[in-house]
C-alpha cells in the first residue's frame, strides 16, 4: 500500500518521502486508518516493523489538520531514555516540513534540559515523548496541563510494566484528558498488558504483527564452548569476520566492563554501553558507534531493544540471554532494513539447558559453529534431552495467534 492512499496532508507526505518510504508496512497498513478514524488500538508489534511511523503518522495527521495552538496534542510513554531519543529524531524526520513542535523529557540529563523542558511543558509542544519518572518529576511540580490531550500512545508497554513503571502510568493517567484515543503499543501480550489495556483503552482495535521468531535475513550461530574460552574465541570471531558495526551483548555490567577492557588491550577500537554511564555518555558513546568512528560497542541489554541502528551487520552474545524474548530483541538488532546480518552466540557448559530452550521457543535449532582447533578440547553439546521434540513453547508468546505479517 502507498502512503499517498492514506490521505495524508501533502507537508506530511513530503516528509514521509524525504525519509524515503514507499509503501507502508504490514502493520502500518492495519493501524494508520484506524487510528484516522479516531479508535484505539492495541497493537503487538516488535521493533523493526516500522510501528513508530504507524503512530506517528496518522497522529501526526490529524494535530495539523485540527492544530490548536498552546495545548500539547499527543503524548508517549516510552520505557527508556534511548528511545525517546531515537523516537524523537523520528518525530523530526517526519514533520520536517510541518510547524509541528516536539520534544523528548527523560532523566539523566543537565539542568538545562529541565528549565526547557519546563518551557516546552507550559507552552504545551505538540507532540511530547516521555519516560515516565521524568513525567512525573514534571507532574510533581504543578504546571503541566494535559486536560486537552488528544493522544496518548504508550509504546513498549511490556517494558515499562517489567522496569515497574505501572504506577508511575498511573499517576500520568490522572493528570490527562479522558476525551483522548490512546494507543498502546506492546512486543508481547502478556495478562497484565490485557489488564492495563481493559482499563486504559475504549473498544479498542486489535493489531498482532508480533513475531516471536527472529528476523529470516540474520544467520545464527552458535558456538558451543567452555567458559573460560570465550574470550580466545571473540577475539578471533571477531578477526575473522568482515563487519561495518559489532555489537556484543553481556548479560551484566561487570562482564561488559571487562570485556571491554581486555578487547582494548589486545587492540581493538571499542567500547562500552550499560546503566553506569551518565546519559551525556551514553549518547557520545552511541554516535560514536553509529558513525562508524567506533565499530565494536560492548552492551548489556540495554540495548537489546528499541535501538534501531541501521549499520549493525554482527551481533554476538558473550552469554547467553535469560529467556527467548531477549535473544530474539538482541539478534533484532542485526539484519534491520534490506541489510543481511550475522548473529552468533558463545554458549558456556552451563548454558546449554538455557540455550536449548531458547531454541524451543524459536523453533529452529541453531547451528552450531565449528570451533577453531587452536582452541582446544570443547564441550558436546547436551542440553537436557529432546526438548525440543517433547515441549511446546510455554513462555510470554504463548497467546499470540499466528503473525498475520511477513515482517
Ligand atoms: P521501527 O519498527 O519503528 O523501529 O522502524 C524500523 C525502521 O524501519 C526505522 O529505521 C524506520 O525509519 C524504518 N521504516 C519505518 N517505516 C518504513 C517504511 N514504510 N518503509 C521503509 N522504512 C520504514
Amino acid at each position: 500500500m502507498k502512503f499517498t492512499e492514506f490521505n495524508f496532508l501533502p507537508e506530511l507526505l513530503e516528509g514521509i518521502d524525504a525519509s524515503n518510504y514507499e509503501t507502508a508496512t504490514p502493520v502500518q497498513e492495519q493501524v494508520i486508518p484506524p487510528i484516522l478514524e479516531g479508535r484505539d488500538i492495541i497493537a503487538s508489534a516488535q521493533t523493526g516493523t516500522g510501528k513508530t511511523a504507524a503512530f506517528l503518522l496518522p497522529v501526526m495527521n490529524q494535530l495539523l489538520k485540527n492544530h490548536v495552538d498552546g495545548q500539547t496534542g499527543a503524548l508517549i510513554i516510552v520505557p527508556t531514555r534511548e528511545l525517546a531519543i531515537q523516537i524523537s529524531q523520528h518525530i523530526e524526520g517526519l514533520s520536517y516540513f510541518t510547524n509541528l513542535s516536539s520534544i523528548a523529557i527523560y532523566g539523566g540529563n543537565s539542568g538545562d534540559n529541565f528549565v526547557n523542558e519546563k518551557k516546552a511543558l507550559q507552552m504545551g509542544a505538540d507532540i511530547i515523548v516521555c519516560t515516565p519518572g521524568r513525567m512525573i518529576a514534571h507532574l510533581n511540580m504543578g504546571y503541566v496541563n494535559l486536560k486537552k490531550l488528544k493522544f496518548l500512545i504508550l509504546d513498549e508497554a511490556d517494558r515499562m510494566l517489567d522496569m515497574g513503571f505501572l504506577d508511575d502510568i498511573n499517576r500520568i493517567l490522572k493528570a490527562i484528558s479522558e476525551e483522548r484515543q490512546t494507543l498502546l503499543f506492546s512486543a508481547t501480550m502478556p495478562e497484565k498488558i490485557r489488564q492495563l489495556a481493559k482499563r486504559i483503552l475504549k473498544e479498542p482495535i486489535e493489531v498482532n504483527i508480533a513475531i516471536s521468531k527472529p528476523p529470516e535475513k540474520v544467520v545464527q550461530k552458535a558456538f558451543v564452548v567452555y567458559e573460560t574460552q570465550k574470550f580466545e574465541l571473540i577475539k578471533m570471531l571477531l578477526k575473522q569476520t568482515k563487519y561495518k558495526n559489532a555489537l556484543v551483548f553481556c548479560s551484566k555490567k561487570q562482564t561488559v566492563k571487562q570485556l571491554t577492557r581486555d578487547l582494548k588491550k589486545s587492540g581493538l577500537t571499542v567500547d562500552e554501553i550499560h546503566s553506569d554511564l551518565l546519559q551525556a555518555q551514553r549518547e557520545n558513546v552511541l554516535s560514536a558507534f553509529t558513525s562508524g568512528r567506533i565499530p565494536l560497542l560492548v552492551a548489556t541489554d540495554i540495548l537489546s531493544r528499541g535501538i534501531d541502528i541501521d549499520t549493525i551487520d554482527l551481533v554476538i552474545n558473550y552469554d547467553v540471554p535469560g529467556d527467548g524474548e531477549d535473544y530474539v530483541h538482541r539478534i533484532g538488532r542485526t539484519a534491520r532494513a534490506e541489510a543481511d546480518g550475522i548473529a552468533y552466540t558463545l554458549v558456556g557448559e552451563k548454558e546449554q539447558n538455557k540455550f536449548s530452550a531458547i531454541e524451543v521457543l524459536i523453533g529452529t535449532e541453531v547451528e552450531k559453529g565449528k570451533v577453531p582447533e587452536a582452541l582446544g578440547t570443547v564441550p558436546e553439546y547436551l542440553p537436557r534431552k529432546k526438548r525440543l521434540t517433547d515441549r511446546k513453547p510455554q513462555r510470554k508468546f504463548y497467546r499470540h495467534p499466528k503473525p498475520r505479517g511477513k515482517n
